[in-house]
């Protein structure tokens, strides 16, 4: 009688001599069988093309609702792991193209500011049109640096930080709010 270490030990000894053999034996399989497979297949499909035919009519509308929800849920597993990868690597590819354009740094006063950090770096609507824009257009972060790029990066865009960004926002507020005030004067006069 083995006891159990003895048992594993001997299973991982015969694993380990027979992997060849193993392997090839898996893979002859695997092909005659899908050899079969595939013949059994096409003369399945022969024997019913008319049947098959009928069905699909009759059904066309599942039918096809269904292979939409197959795709959708293909399109999913296809958008795997590797995938986000890949578009990581493409959307970092084109977020630095937008940048090394517009300087790779914060704009803010000419250069006054140092910072070079992709991460905290965003594009500015020079005019101040960044809201309007982005609601007519819809476009924020990768869409929009991908939309620079088609348009060959037109003019009223730079680089500020996320800091800079900040305070150019709240000084706009803020001469926007100044200016209804002296017109709110001017009319009260
Ligand atoms: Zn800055």
């Amino acid at each position: 009688m083995q006891n159990k270490e003895e048992k594993n030990a001997y299973q991982r000894k015969w694993n380990l001599e027979n992997k060849e053999k193993k392997a090839k034996y898996g893979k002859t399989y695997r092909n005659k069988n899908r050899e079969e497979k595939l013949e059994h297949r096409k003369d399945y499909y022969e024997e019913n093309k008319e049947e098959n035919r009928e069905y699909y009519m009759n059904n066309k509308e599942r039918i096809i609702e269904n292979a939409g929800k197959r795709y959708i849920r293909n399109r999913e597993n296809i958008l795997s792991f590797e995938n986000k990868e890949k578009g990581r690597e493409k959307r970092i590819e084109i977020k630095e193209k937008v940048f090394n354009h517009y300087g790779h740094r914060c704009q803010w006063l000419n250069e006054n500011c140092n910072i070079i950090d992709s991460d905290m770096l965003q594009v500015d609507h020079t005019n101040g049109g960044g809201n309007e824009h982005r609601r007519e257009t819809g476009l924020v972060g990768p869409r929009l640096y991908s939309w620079l790029i088609k348009n060959n990066f037109p003019e009223g865009f730079r680089l500020l930080c996320v800091n800079h960004n900040w305070k150019h926002k709240a000084n706009m507020e803020k001469t926007e709010w100044e200016n209804r005030k002296i017109k709110k004067e001017i009319n009260n006069d």
